[in-house]
């Protein structure tokens, strides 16, 4: 039989109402047999996030200050959701243990980590379903990495029967059984490490948005829905990606070959962004999946003549990068320069101290930086097969007059990436929107 894995984001059980919507999206569809829920999100938008109250929580009580307060609205969160479901389940008993162990010098991530824990409880008894602490099933090693296979290998374990089951999303545990949580976001995760392991055909991740929009609508007016697109063009859109969708929540579904649904728990019939691994066989491929960007890069230029022919030049220069902890977005190079961009909030803690040491171990003619620099990925697995979209994308942005400083464009023919001054990014994207989607 198919199975379902979804996962509900922090607005879809925000009270006791989308609990109902979450019911009622599950018994739409009898494979939908695992659920990752997060904590309880915001109800409105000047509402808390209980994810930040325990935080907040952990705070006061780590410096000696009253945290009780705080924890009375986390408490009357859960309380309000039990009493409007009529739950069964002792809230009540677990919210008060939690409320002592935070006072007992817990960590920040098992704090963190009952929101999830605690909302899971209660879907679990509203649905009538087995509840699997994820502490028992996704495990981290010693220093807090994530550890796949072991996690494979318990949550599968524990999933093999097929029971309906609840799995709270956003933490694990380490070997010593401790509480790790993964980044903020992280319940995304839990969602494709749960897909993975009970070898679901398909991840469905419920949310607010219906999915993918082709470019940013605070800058491109009404821009169309994504209605498909691969794991590896969601990548390229990185920048656009990580506001629905928590980055590393890509790879183990990536990997296991299983497609990603972005759907909204508001509108649950809308189909949402489908990301698979090969895009379905179309009629008609656009030529442009989505575009997406970030200003504040800053270009570090090395140029010294017959670079080429110097061997270990390029691993010099990153050298002085790594050895500062910065990891570089892109790497255009030229027969004598070298261009290193990287985002400039990274870069000025450390700025003279990478420039002498890049001089120090390299001798250059010349080093300049540039700041201010935005980036813009246009990404479409419909350019493979057309020829001019590189010159309809150019000439569009000379049209808007604006200067293109850097080109970059990886031969997998996925995505053109230019560079131009922060003061032009907004005026780019609406022009590459509007040559090929407008
Ligand atoms: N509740 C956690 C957070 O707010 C994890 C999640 O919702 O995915 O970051």
């Amino acid at each position: 039989m198919k199975k379902i894995v979804t996962k509900f984001g922090g607005s879809s059980l925000s009270d006791a109402s989308q609990f109902a919507k979450v019911k009622g999206i599950l018994e739409m569809e009898p494979a939908r047999q695992y659920v990752v829920p997060s904590a309880p999100g915001r109800r409105f938008p000047e509402d808390d996030k209980v994810t930040d109250l325990l935080y907040l929580c952990h705070r006061q009580a780590a410096a000696g200050e009253d945290y009780r307060g705080t924890f009375d609205k986390i408490r009357a969160r859960y309380m309000d959701i039990a009493h409007a479901l009529n739950l069964k389940a002792d809230i009540a008993a677990a919210l008060d243990e939690v409320c002592a162990r935070i006072g007992e010098d817990e960590s920040a991530d098992y704090c963190a980590s009952r929101g999830e824990y605690l909302n899971g409880l209660l879907l679990a008894d509203y649905l009538g379903w087995r509840f699997l602490d994820a502490a028992q099933a996704v495990r981290f090693d010693e220093k807090g990495n994530f550890d796949s296979e072991a996690t494979q290998t318990l949550m599968s374990a524990a999933l093999a029967d097929g029971e309906p089951t609840v799995v709270p999303g956003f933490y694990g545990a380490k070997p010593d059984g401790k509480v790790h949580t993964f980044s903020r976001g992280g319940s995304d995760i839990t969602g494709a490490i749960v897909a993975r392991a009970a070898g679901a055909d398909m991840y469905e991740n419920w949310t607010d948005v219906s999915g993918f929009l082709m470019a940013d609508p605070r800058i491109v007016e009404n821009p169309r829905e994504i209605a498909s697109i691969t794991y590896k063009e969601l990548r390229e859109l990185s920048y656009m990606g990580a506001s629905v969708l928590h980055e590393d929540a890509m790879f183990p579904v990536h990997r296991a070959g299983i497609p990603t649904n972005i759907r909204n728990t508001n509108k649950p019939y809308h189909p949402g962004t489908i990301i698979s691994v090969n895009a379905p066989l179309e009629t008609s491929v656009p030529t442009i999946t989505g575009i997406a960007g970030h200003k504040g890069f800053s270009v570090i230029s090395v140029e010294k003549a017959m670079m080429n022919a110097e061997l270990g030049f390029g691993r010099r220069v990153l050298q002085v990068l790594e050895e500062e902890g910065i990891s570089f977005e892109h790497l255009p190079t030229g027969i004598d320069t070298m261009c290193v961009v990287v985002s400039g909030e990274s870069l000025a803690p450390c700025r003279e101290r990478v420039l002498a040491r890049i001089i120090e171990l390299t001798s250059p003619d010349t080093i300049t930086v540039h700041d201010n620099m935005s980036i813009i990925a246009t990404v479409g697995r419909g350019m493979v097969h057309n020829c001019g979209t590189a010159a309809r994308l150019f000439s569009a942005m000379s049209r808007a007059h604006i200067n293109v400083r850097m080109i970059d464009q990886g031969s997998s023919e996925l995505s053109i990436i230019v560079g131009v001054d922060d003061a032009d990014f907004e005026a780019t994207i609406r022009a590459i929107y509007n040559e090929f989607l407008g």
